[in-house]
């Protein structure tokens, strides 16, 4: 049985590495990576090749880092051609970023399966395009991979018969539960000269957060509030470091005592600060999920969230009118020790990667190959 999984974008990397790991234990499946290049520079993509243990992809597509729609065509070109050459079984695409979308409508065109990781989460919002790119996916896919309950509900009530879909827990837990410790031993923290719990650990880079003035305005009221009360690490993703410039707002933030900006961190150097931090303010999918693994206090800039198992168990907080007020008072209460302690969902025992690689290895292809 051959297998492509697809990674284009940095949390991809992080849930498809112990997938890889998995399918090569089964001499019966034969995996490669194909990498759609949506990601493609050192500290969004090559470092967590390196870290992770991920061997180079076998295809590496380069795909015009343009708008999204005109990467989803050049992915759909692109990935024709490598679906046409390597004849796989199956696909597995994880999470919703561009290429799980891209790759998904490509391999349904050429009748080919798909697996879906990370299936059947929603935040109701269509506005973002990861709503759009997961529901979509969803519709396409053979094999749903769930990681908290309210997937399954979700696909029930899209009318996904239930012989498709599997609960079986977090792959990005997988990961993190396997670096943990060597993370620990690289100790970020202290070669930053930081102690542990003196600080908060920033990122944003949802458009709705970051693409206007508007909401760049926002955050700075978040960072200064914040930055008052503790010392505020910020790690820059690309995509707001380009806005922040283009709308004339860098300098403003640089000149906030008590921040220190970064570029993007390797994954080992982040989950160190993850895990030493006193809270997280984010607008990240993942983020969320470690967080609340970590027992970390996390403030999503959000109105919504795909992932609400990290509200209800864990330790996720939604600042659903995006106000700074709450923000301080959010704040308040965690410094205070008030934050509420989460326990960790079911399923998320880094086992993940392994349950879904004795699924795929006992599931008969059920579509023939065009
Ligand atoms: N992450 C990282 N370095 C950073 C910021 C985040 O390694 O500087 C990791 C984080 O721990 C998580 C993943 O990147 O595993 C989340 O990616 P991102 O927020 O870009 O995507 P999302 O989860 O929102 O799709």
């Amino acid at each position: 049985m051959k297998i492509l999984n697809i990674v284009g974008a940095r949390p991809n990397f992080i849930k498809v590495a112990p997938l890889h790991k998995a399918f090569r234990t089964y001499p019966a499946i034969e995996s490669k990576i194909v990498h759609t290049g949506q990601h493609y520079d050192t500290q969004l993509s090559d470092i967590f090749f390196h870290q992770l243990d991920l061997p180079q992809p076998d295809y590496q597509l380069n795909v015009c880092p343009e708008t999204p729609t005109r990467q989803t065509a050049d992915i759909l070109l692109k990935f024709e051609q490598v679906l046409l050459t390597e004849q796989p079984d199956w696909i597995l695409v994880v999470g919703d970023v561009t290429s799980t979308l891209a790759c998904a409508l490509a391999a349904s065109q050429a009748g080919v399966c798909i697996a879906h990781v990370e299936a059947g989460l929603r935040s109701g919002d269509r506005q973002m395009p990861e709503e759009r790119n997961r529901t979509i996916t969803d519709a396409l896919a053979e094999l749903l991979f769930v990681t908290e309950p309210a997937g399954l509900h979700n696909l029930r009530r899209e009318g996904i018969s239930d012989g498709r879909v599997h609960f079986v827990g977090n792959v990005m837990i997988d990961t993190l539960a396997q670096y943990r410790q060597k993370a620990n031993e690289l100790d970020t923290v202290g070669a930053m000269g930081l102690i542990s719990g003196s600080y908060v650990l920033m990122t944003m880079h949802r458009p709705s957060n970051v693409d206007s003035e508007e909401g760049l305005n926002r955050i700075l009221k978040i960072v200064e509030e914040t930055a008052c009360r503790k010392t505020v690490l910020f790690s820059l993703h690309p995509r707001t470091k380009a806005s922040l410039l283009r709308n004339g707002l860098m300098m403003r933030l640089m000149a906030i005592p008590n921040v220190r900006l970064l570029e993007p961190q390797g994954y080992l150097e982040f989950l160190n600060l993850m895990e030493h931090a006193t809270a997280i303010i984010t607008d990240s999918g993942g983020i969320q999920e470690e967080t609340t693994y970590l027992n970390v206090p996390c403030l999503t800039f959000r109105n919504s969230t795909e992932r609400p198992v990290t509200v209800e168990l864990g330790t996720n907080h939604l600042l659903a009118d995006l106000n700074p007020e709450t923000v301080r008072q959010k704040l308040t209460e965690i410094l205070e020790g008030r934050a509420k302690m989460g326990s960790v969902p079911p399923l998320w025992d880094g086992q993940t990667a392994g349950r879904i690689a004795e699924i795929m290895h006992n599931t008969p292809i059920r579509i023939k190959k065009a």
